[in-house]
């Protein structure tokens, strides 16, 4: 790290120390040269991960506007409040742990499916109504008809 008063590119690291639980770590250093004291923060830099849309643009994954998808979907169902902060969280965890830096936008609605299925299926219905756009009234029913035939056999009617 070079020295910010004369240049000198050798600076010594005098004190190092963990903050934020470890995420950043705060250097000391100071410069042989003309013992000038500084500071230094090494974080590690959250990998880009990019959509890819149905037409072809890509942008940044967004996760709040994930989440305020869900959230929409989840109106006045009984789940817990942080339920859709919860799911666009293992959505991030799911869609990062692949290690691909760039992902389908349909990926993402397959995930963001498959957890409100598991949450409450008129959130799920509500929001595949959108997101698959379905054509009419007969796919609806059929989407409705495969829920009724891979529901849980716990009496839970959600
Ligand atoms: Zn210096």
């Amino acid at each position: 790290m070079r020295c910010p008063g004369c240049g000198e590119r050798d600076t010594r690291v005098v004190d190092s120390r963990d903050l934020d639980e470890g995420s950043t770590i705060r250097r000391r250093r100071e410069c042989p040269a003309c013992s000038v004291r500084f500071t230094t923060y090494e974080r590690a830099e959250a990998a880009r991960l990019v959509i890819a849309k149905r037409d072809g643009t890509r942008q940044e994954f967004d996760r709040d506007k994930l989440a305020a998808g869900l959230r929409k979907a989840l109106t006045r169902r009984p789940v817990p409040d942080q339920a859709a902060d919860q799911a666009a969280d293992q959505i991030e965890t799911e869609l990062r742990s692949g290690g691909i830096a760039e992902v389908p936008s349909s990926r993402v609605g397959e995930l963001a499916m498959e957890k409100l299925r598991a949450l409450d299926q008129i959130a799920y219905i509500r929001f595949a109504s959108v997101y698959q756009s379905f054509e009419d009234l007969e796919d609806l029913k059929r989407e409705v008809d495969t829920l009724y035939a891979t529901r849980d056999d716990d009496g839970d009617d959600l």
